[in-house]
């Protein structure tokens, strides 16, 4: 549920819905129009870090590219660090890498080893929960590293896709849902 008296209206009212995006019967939920938005951005920000307030998170882990737009200031609200996932080949120092499956082929995606010390207590942040092919493989990476998963948190979550089931066990948290 949106924190702090934030509805889902306000949200939904400022997120942009394109049909047929990347690719046919793919419906994006383009957040940039939430972003632009003053108001829309920091009630973004409030409602995603409030669930996590004092619970002693040390890194926020943001995923590319949306996810370090959010996870950034996330981090910054709740006084942690801030560390990139990222596609495989960018990250420029020795990485971790884990593999998911997509409807066709697999995808990637990559931490630094040395972005979280066994123990740090981490929160995952992305804009959309879809199948959760992501958000699991980002879960991986940071247990991979010994880090302490909290939780991880969504600005969106696309309960027909069930997304959540891949993260049994986790605690996770979505703004708003489709
Ligand atoms: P998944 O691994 O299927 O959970 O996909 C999650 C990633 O894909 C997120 O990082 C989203 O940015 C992106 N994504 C998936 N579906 C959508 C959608 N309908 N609208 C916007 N972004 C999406």
């Amino acid at each position: 549920m949106p924190q702090q008296g934030t509805s889902a209206e306000f949200f939904k009212s400022r997120i942009r819905n394109v049909p047929d995006f990347p690719k046919p019967g793919i419906l994006f939920y383009d957040i940039t129009t939430l972003l632009r938005d003053p108001e829309g951005f920091k009630a973004a920000i409030d409602s995603l870090a409030a669930p996590f307030a004092g619970a002693g998170i040390e890194v926020v882990v943001g995923i590319e590219s949306r996810g370090f737009i959010l996870g950034g200031p996330v981090a910054d609200r709740l006084g942690a660090g801030f560390c990139p996932i990222r596609k495989p080949g960018k990250l420029p120092a020795a990485t971790l890498r884990e593999s998911f499956s997509l409807e066709y082929g697999t995808d990637s995606i990559e931490i630094h080893t040395d972005a979280i010390r066994p123990g740090q207590r981490v929160l995952v942040v992305d804009d959309v929960l879809a199948t959760g092919g992501t958000a699991k493989a980002a879960a991986s990476l940071v247990k991979g590293l010994g880090g302490t998963l909290h939780g991880l948190a969504f600005l969106i979550e696309l309960d027909f896709l069930s997304g959540r089931e891949k993260l049994t066990g986790e605690q996770v948290t979505s703004v708003l849902h489709y």
